[in-house]
């Protein structure tokens, strides 16, 4: 379906996207996590046709999409400022795509036939439904509360059937219950139309709800592209464990082929790859009644979070634990690390 390849793109001479490449396959839904400034935007934008890359390309089912303008793409578009028409009602706002492309595709200068015009009716009630805001049509944008607004959105950007979905930080605007329930529709949604689309986020938690499969962008190129299970499990490197909030990234030098000197003290390394002496790698420390290694650590400062304490301790690392412990106290903690190459 839709395939990028080898993307170049720069704003004043710095390099922003340096050689991206990835596909989207039919029915699939992909995010693209990054940090804000990442150029996550820059890239949709290139591929819905708004911007220009300086070199690379974009091809659906095989077709390079330079010289199609952005109407003729056929891709839909979700905004996090919902980009609603205001002076349109509800029914109106999820029309109008739907309308451009009957209007454009009639040779006459009638407007649109009587059963084009009864079609249309037919498919905006059907997209009221499948967002859940049947009745909704007569209703002012102004009326309407964020999370509703995104829906009419939704069904906007569905209306006409595009043969791709974009989200640009959709859910960015809203609070975080809301976000759940409308990353669930959302999911369902994409399930059933089979559409593919392309999901941008900084938020992990809403990459991994929504995702078939996570690229994480960083430095102007995808450092990883897994199933949440697979980025989960092996990161492959600090900054996505950092980005997934994966617990305690710290840095250590290897002292000998399966010991790691750490400022918080020195590791048994049990890895896959051969490090040499003196080289610098990242770790991943995990809390572990299994770890082979414990640490003592004084605690700064006490959250509870959830069903536990979270215990944030004097070198900056966050452990879990069941009875809160006191500020100052020294603690004992098993762990085990794991490198992130
Ligand atoms: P993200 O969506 O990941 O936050 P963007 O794609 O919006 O990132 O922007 C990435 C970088 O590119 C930012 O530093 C931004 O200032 C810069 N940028 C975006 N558009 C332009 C533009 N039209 N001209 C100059 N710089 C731009
Ligand atoms: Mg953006």
């Amino acid at each position: 379906m839709l395939e990028i390849r080898d993307l170049f793109k720069s704003y004043e001479n710095k390099p922003l996207l340096r050689g991206i490449s990835f596909s989207v396959s039919k029915g699939e839904t992909i995010c693209l996590l990054g940090a804000s400034g990442s150029g996550k935007s820059t890239l949709l934008r290139m591929i819905a046709g708004l911007e220009f890359p300086e070199s690379g390309q974009i091809l659906f089912n095989k077709i390079d999409l330079a010289q199609t303008p952005p109407h003729a793409r056929d891709f839909g578009l979700v905004f996090q400022d919902y980009g609603l028409f205001p002076h349109l009602n509800i029914f109106d706002n999820v029309a109008f795509g739907l309308k451009m492309k009957i209007l454009e595709s009639n040779s006459s200068l009638f407007g649109m036939s009587r059963q084009q015009a009864v079609g249309l009716q037919r498919r905006v009630a059907e997209m009221m439904d499948l967002v859940n805001l049947q009745g909704f049509e007569k209703r002012k944008v102004t009326d309407l509360s964020g999370g509703e607004q995104q829906r009419v959105a939704l069904a906007r950007a569905l209306a006409p059937s595009p043969r791709l979905l974009m989200f640009d930080e959709p859910l960015g605007a809203l609070d975080k219950s809301l976000k759940e329930d409308l990353l669930n529709q959302l999911r369902a949604i994409l399930h059933k139309t089979k559409i593919p689309a392309i999901y941008v986020t900084h938020d992990q938690d809403e990459a991994f709800t929504i995702a078939d499969r996570i690229l994480f962008l960083h430095d102007g190129e995808i450092i990883r592209d897994g199933t949440p299970d697979e980025v989960w499990t092996k990161p492959n490197s600090a900054w996505a464990a950092r980005m997934l909030g994966m617990g305690n990234v710290i840095e250590g030098v290897v002292t000998s082929p399966n010991k790691v000197k750490t400022e918080v003290g020195i590791f048994t390394l049990n890895c896959r790859h051969k490090h040499s002496k003196g080289e610098k790698i990242s770790l991943l420390m995990k809390q572990s009644e299994e770890g082979v290694d414990e640490i003592k650590l004084k605690v700064e400062d006490v959250l509870f979070n959830r069903d536990q304490f979270q215990v944030k301790t004097k070198n900056g690392l966050v452990i879990h634990m069941k009875d809160a412990p006191k500020i100052g106290q020294i603690i004992r903690v098993k762990v085990q690390v794991e490198c992130l190459a």
